[in-house]
């Protein structure tokens, strides 16, 4: 990070889950306007997104100047990536690789995808710097959330856009009890208990049940990484 970025825009990858959350509020910190993107593309994500007005309502709330750099929040509509998570073929690898903690509505390379269109809308409103929630700590099932994976592809925006794109992924080395400490860290308190009340995880889309790390089916390998870092965090026992 340069000073100089301190006076440019940033787009934040915003599903409104806790990573992307977390996100968010360091690009509010670190720049002078956040716009948000996040893809639809099937029901269970359908909650994720619905939970991201109370957490802009809730950041906006919260500090004065984080009010004034919050910018326009864009959604776009990638229905061909539920086709593919449908897929018999793509169910059959998805079983097999459940046993590794990833859900089975894994798409592959669904980051590149993603990258690819908040580059194109980014071109398109004159903004260079793209920040994602990725993650290769707790994710190592994900190739696409590989920093490797990500240079790779900050170069090929770079060059398919003749742009200076800058992908930038603050949680890329933390695990998930650092990304809440990094969430007390540029918001203290008050932006752990906003996140922990209105980020949604879940792969199963369930937010019946209000655990101490929020809402969630608590089975799934997204509730329980949520769970394990928000104990680690707390420093509480078994919940
Ligand atoms: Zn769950």
């Amino acid at each position: 990070m340069s000073d100089s970025t301190a006076f440019e825009t940033a787009l934040v990858l915003f599903s409104g889950g806790q990573d992307s959350a977390t996100c968010l509020a360091w690009a509010l910190q670190h720049f002078a306007r956040a716009e948000m993107l996040g893809f639809s593309y099937g029901q269970r994500h359908a909650i994720e997104l619905s939970c991201r007005e109370p957490l802009v309502d809730g950041m906006r709330s919260l500090r004065a100047d984080w009010a004034l750099r919050l910018g326009e929040s864009h959604t776009l509509d990638i229905p061909t990536l539920a086709a593919i998570a449908d897929t018999a073929l793509t169910r059959d690898v998805a079983i097999a690789m459940g046993e590794d903690g990833l859900p089975n509505t894994f798409v592959p390379g669904r980051n590149l995808l993603f990258l690819t269109f908040a580059a194109a809308l980014a071109y398109r409103r004159g903004i260079r710097h793209i920040v994602g929630g990725m993650c290769e700590t707790d994710y190592s099932g994900y190739p696409d959330c590989r920093d490797a994976t990500i240079r790779a592809m900050q170069t090929a925006l770079r060059l398919g856009m003749n742009t200076t794109f800058e992908l930038h992924t603050p949680l890329m080395w933390l695990d998930k009890a650092g990304t809440w400490k990094l969430a007390h860290e540029l918001g203290g308190a008050g932006l752990v208990d906003l996140i922990r009340e209105h980020s949604h995880t879940c792969y199963l889309g369930e937010r019946g049940v209000r655990h101490q790390w929020g809402y969630g089916c608590g089975q799934c390998p997204a509730c329980a990484l949520r769970a394990r870092g928000w104990r680690e965090y707390a420093g509480e026992g078994a919940e």
